[in-house]
């Protein structure tokens, strides 16, 4: 045994777990040669972004009260813009997650009369009360706006003819969710996301198309903002925070759809102006400036899982050798003790909270009993390596993230370590015998 053999059984990984899951890995060489290329160009691009906006160690100040002039602010939003290649942005603590971003931009653009389009399905679960599908006081139905939707076909791609028919006069924004997020369905590809953009365009160019891009950051080599989106939007405890950012959410876009939404996250005649950056400005560079490397690092380990699990006869999505989008990986497990067993070994893999034993709970706002498990640094950070399932039918775990590559492969190989604990897994007997 070799030092880092000896720490993995130190750490509760058996011998033939692990040698299991390095002769996965075996077979991912070329695989995560491409994701290091895919990462290293997205550094340049943050670095060179970073440059041309004369980043300074003066942005790292914090500023407090109104926050009138806060150089680190105003840069920080001109990095997020070049970066993406929009022409303005909006990077804030004030705007506490994803939703709230989402919501921002959809207030702050959308007027009583006008209908948003959902062109990729149903929105994310958290969107359904900003919108009013699930009537919630202070929705966006309440203020007269309308909603329409356009399911994606059977195999998960734009159903243009729908879109057509549903892209009425009233039509004001278009919304793209770029993500799965947690459906069946498969994440759009950013020139999926181009085609249906440039589709939208050529029927009614004055629409507003903006893309919801939460774990999607990163993942490909351009953004949908790059791709004729004229709003991209997603949160700083994903991929773009890289870990670092204790919160926040970002909007970046057409400098006047922008404006918008920040008069509408601050008022009307104060918009970008005001917002102290309360000091948070280092760890939002920082992160950005790691977001590159951490999201290569979150993407290694959802294919590890995805070829693991898969290569046991588990049902995974996306599938072990697909193309990928975003960071989240499902792993049907089939019975309740699998999606358990899971949790408890990603849990236990956690450098925060790692002593203690996620179980299922019934969770406000879900219709089954819940397992959650993240040691994260961040509360509810899900660019740190975190998992959750719902104990129903099909049994299903979502898995993202990993800060860093090391720990997503022990958190995976500690998952694995548990459902062999439980008897849940047999490893085909020949691996067995070739571990001793
Ligand atoms: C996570 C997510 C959101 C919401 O983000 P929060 O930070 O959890 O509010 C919205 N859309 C998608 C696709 C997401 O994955």
């Amino acid at each position: 045994m070799n030092k880092t053999e000896e720490m993995y059984t130190a750490l509760g990984i058996a011998p033939e777990v692990l040698s299991y899951g390095e002769k996965i890995l075996e077979g991912l060489k070329e695989r995560f040669e491409k994701i290091d290329e895919r990462a290293e160009y997205n550094q340049l691009k943050v670095i060179r972004a970073m440059q041309e906006c004369r980043v300074s160690a003066e942005c790292f100040q914090t500023s407090s009260g109104y926050g009138y002039n806060d150089l680190g602010r105003d840069t920080l939003e001109k990095v997020y813009a070049r970066t993406f290649q929009a022409e303005a942005g909006l990077v804030r603590p004030q705007i506490t997650c994803g939703t709230h971003a989402l919501a921002v931009t959809l207030f702050g653009n959308l007027r009583p009369g006008d209908e948003l389009l959902s062109i990729s399905g149903k929105p994310y679960d958290t969107l359904e009360e900003v919108i009013g599908i699930r009537p919630s006081m202070g929705s966006l139905a309440e203020y007269g706006v309308t909603y329409a939707q356009a399911d994606l076909k059977e195999d998960g791609s734009f159903d243009f003819e729908a879109i057509r028919r549903l892209l009425r006069p009233e039509t004001k924004m278009v919304e793209i969710q770029r993500s799965k997020g947690y459906q069946t369905r498969p994440t759009l590809s950013v020139d999926q996301i181009e085609e249906a953009i440039s589709f939208v365009k050529s029927i009614r160019p004055d629409v507003i198309c903006m893309v919801d891009n939460c774990y999607g950051e990163f993942v490909e080599d351009r953004e949908p903002s790059e791709a004729g989106a004229d709003l991209m939007v997603g949160s700083l405890i994903k991929n773009p925070g890289g870990g670092l950012a204790p919160c926040g959410g970002y909007i970046v876009g057409k400098e006047e759809y922008v404006e918008q939404a920040a008069r509408r996250l601050t008022c009307p005649g104060l918009g970008k102006e005001v917002g102290a950056s309360l000091g948070v400005m280092q760890s939002f560079y920082q992160g950005f400036f790691l977001a590159p490397v951490v999201t290569a690092a979150a993407l290694k380990s959802a294919i590890f899982a995805a070829n693991l699990y898969g290569s046991l006869g588990f049902s995974v999505v996306p599938g072990p050798k697909e193309e990928r989008h975003d960071i989240i990986q499902a792993v049907t497990f089939g019975v309740p003790e699998g999606v358990i067993a899971f949790c408890k070994g990603i849990q236990a893999a956690a450098p925060v909270d790692s002593y203690v034993t996620p179980e299922p709970w019934a969770m406000p706002g879900y219709d089954s009993d819940v397992i959650m498990a993240a040691g994260a640094f961040v509360q509810g950070s899900s660019i740190e390596l975190s998992a959750d399932g719902p104990i129903k039918p099909p049994y299903a775990v979502y898995f993202q993230g990993g800060l860093t590559w090391p720990h997503g492969k022990f958190g995976i190989l500690m998952s694995l370590q548990k459902l062999y604990e439980a008897g849940t897994i047999h490893f085909p007997s020949d691996q067995i015998q070739e571990s001793v």
